[in-house]
């Protein structure tokens, strides 16, 4: 096993950070504005590729990309002025003036891994093991790296968490969404001016569909190039969640298919249930070319920290997505990060008020997630 030791300078601190996501981008870029010296690890050999979602770019998100330079938010956002809610026929039942901002996922991982430097950024590297007190993280070559603080951001199915927290496990809430998007320039006119400007929803008995507007796929945000982003949650109706997630290779996955690797039965017979939406709805899925599954789940860790090792963002915590929180929450992670390592002299001390803060933050996020699920879904 070769060994590559980490040289701590006079200031700043050597972090390693295993995922090179949203929570590991922010975090890097957080932490080297703060001084140090970040340096991210991901298993995937290239550039991510989205999974073409929306995501609801909350304020904390919008002023992380305009205080550190990285882009104007306007650039990369689309706004709705009113939320609606329509009737099953696809009348407007209610409507509420409120404006939302939203992105795309690409577009902020775009913007997120251009202004993080590519030599401190390594792909095709997986960390397979953390040494908590020692700080040091082992690679899939057999490298053990060690540093001043480790910071796990590997998402829902965190190996890292696995080690540190082998009784937590992610518990299935019962209801998938299926998601799609569309470009807008696809969908029949009345369609697409029918949710323009509009956060639009539908409530049925067991499920609950709602659409916005995100940017094209290379950030576009004129109306004409935008994309229109679906999350249609729904409960199982006797199906079976196996088959469900067997994607196209047979391999049968445990939370999410990506786009292009649902089965031809599961996609048909998720097509067919859209006849049950309003009618803008029903087109709407059927012109998508793509659908795509998740299942909702909830992940709750006692604690954040173990020895000098954080768990941030999805690795943590996994709130529902009608909290419209997992991205601006590992914003929050990373930024709350680096203030409380500016902040104390010692970095234990550094840890354990963000561990405080944070764990606090997500399991209150986490619950708000489940209340407001299960009331909508109608599984009280
Ligand atoms: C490719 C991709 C596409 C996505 N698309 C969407 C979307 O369209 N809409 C949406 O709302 N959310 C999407 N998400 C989820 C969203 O990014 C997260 O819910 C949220 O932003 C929190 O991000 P995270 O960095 O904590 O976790 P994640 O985004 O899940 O990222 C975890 C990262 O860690 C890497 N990783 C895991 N284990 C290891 C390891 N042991 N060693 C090295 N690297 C490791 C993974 O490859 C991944 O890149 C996507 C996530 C990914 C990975």
């Amino acid at each position: 096993m070769s060994q590559d030791k980490s040289h701590q300078s006079d200031t700043g601190l050597d972090v390693l950070i295993s995922g090179g996501s949203m929570g590991g981008l922010f975090t890097g870029i957080a932490l080297a504005r703060s001084g140090h010296r970040p340096t991210v690890y991901e298993q995937s050999a290239g550039a991510l590729e989205s999974r073409g979602g929306g995501i609801v770019a909350q304020q904390n998100i919008r002023r992380f990309l305009s205080e550190h330079d990285i882009v104007d938010p306007a650039d990369i956002t689309t706004r709705s002025r009113e939320r609606r809610f329509l009737t099953e026929n696809g009348d407007i039942e209610r409507a509420v003036s409120e404006t939302m901002v939203f992105t795309s996922w690409d577009a902020l991982y775009r913007q997120l891994r251009d202004a993080f430097p590519d030599e401190q950024y390594r792909t095709d590297t997986e960390v397979v093991a953390v040494e908590p007190e020692a700080a040091t993280v082992t690679t899939d070559d057999g490298t053990d790296r060690t540093g001043d603080v480790v910071v796990a951001a590997e998402g829902g199915q965190s190996t890292t968490r696995a080690q540190l927290h082998s009784d937590v496990k992610p518990e299935f809430a019962s209801y998938v969404a299926w998601r799609g998007v569309v470009d807008e320039a696809d969908l029949p006119t009345v369609c697409a001016e029918a949710f323009d400007g509009t956060f639009t929803f539908y409530q049925g008995a067991d499920q609950l569909i709602l659409a916005y507007f995100i940017p094209g796929p290379d950030g576009e945000t004129e109306r004409g190039s935008r994309r229109l982003n679906w999350v249609w949650y729904d409960t199982l109706n006797g199906r079976d969640r196996d088959a469900i997630f067997t994607d196209t290779s047979g391999t049968e996955q445990r939370f999410s298919v990506p786009p292009g690797e649902l089965r031809d039965p599961v996609r048909h017979r998720q097509r067919e249930r859209a006849g049950t939406l309003p009618p803008v709805f029903e087109t709407l899925v059927s012109e998508t070319p793509d659908l795509f599954v998740q299942a909702i789940y909830d992940l709750t860790v006692p604690t954040m920290i173990a020895g000098r090792v954080c768990l941030l963002g999805d690795g943590a915590f996994v709130a529902r997505p009608h909290t419209a929180a997992g991205t601006a929450k590992a914003a929050g992670d990373s930024t709350a990060l680096a203030d409380a390592l500016s902040s104390h002299g010692s970095v234990e001390d550094a840890l354990a008020e963000w561990d405080q803060t944070r764990t606090e933050y997500g399991t209150t996020l986490v619950a708000r997630g489940k209340q407001m699920g299960d009331v909508r879904l109608n599984l009280n």
